[in-house]
């Protein structure tokens, strides 16, 4: 399996691919691509991404069938069938790289901070279940100066979530914890822009 390093340059060519509209062929789903991959699969990498539609992860990286596990929930939360996808993923089919991808104008962000100025009564328990993973997040923001500017407050706050969504990976799970002591696995966070079309990638160190 290839490094967490040679993955995220992967992601990175794709990505460039996709914003220069020179999208590979290879990543069609062709026939011969189909029947090999039915025999066992070997994905690079793991992206845990938001549902939008508008950020589909094979077709922003470039990549086709059996090149990425990915597991989408609405705001890239983490909560434990997350964790638990990672780590089957991860354990069985020996990634070494995991993206936790947000996106601009994120709706499940949007949502959390409408919430959280004026919480609603009726707010369903399933929609409920996903601002709460946000909220905490979202909540610090709201005690500075950025509560006076909402397009400046949801971009903070979009990079604050993928930040504690990579954090709930490296440090909620002990199978993870190992595989990134031992096994070279590495958590890193990115924000695909819906205007742009480009994923920046996060510092995988520090973030
Ligand atoms: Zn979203």
């Amino acid at each position: 399996m290839i490094t967490a390093q040679a993955a995220l340059e992967r992601l990175r060519a794709g990505n460039l691919r996709f914003v220069s509209e020179a999208r590979s062929p290879e990543a069609n789903v062709i026939q011969a691509r189909r029947i090999e991959v039915a025999l066992a699969q070997a994905p690079f990498a793991i992206i845990l991404g938001c549902s939008d539609s508008r950020v589909p992860a094979e077709i922003i990286f470039d990549q086709g069938l059996g090149d990425l596990f990915v597991i989408r929930v609405a705001g890239n939360i983490v909560a434990s069938s997350q964790i638990g996808s990672v780590e089957f993923a991860a354990s069985r089919y020996g990634p070494r790289l995991v993206v936790v991808l947000g996106h601009s104008q994120c709706g499940a962000i949007g949502a959390t901070i409408e919430e959280l100025q004026q919480a609603s009564e009726n707010q369903s328990r399933g929609l409920r279940s996903i601002v709460d993973r946000v909220r905490p997040s979202v909540q610090p923001l709201l005690a500075t100066e950025l509560r006076h500017d909402p397009e400046a407050l949801v971009h903070h706050a979009v990079r604050a979530n993928i930040r504690a969504s990579a954090n709930q990976l490296r440090h909620g799970s002990s199978v993870l914890e190992n595989l990134i002591q031992n096994n070279g696995l590495r958590v890193v966070g990115a924000e695909y822009s819906l205007e742009t079309g480009v994923v920046e990638f996060f510092d995988g160190s520090t973030d």
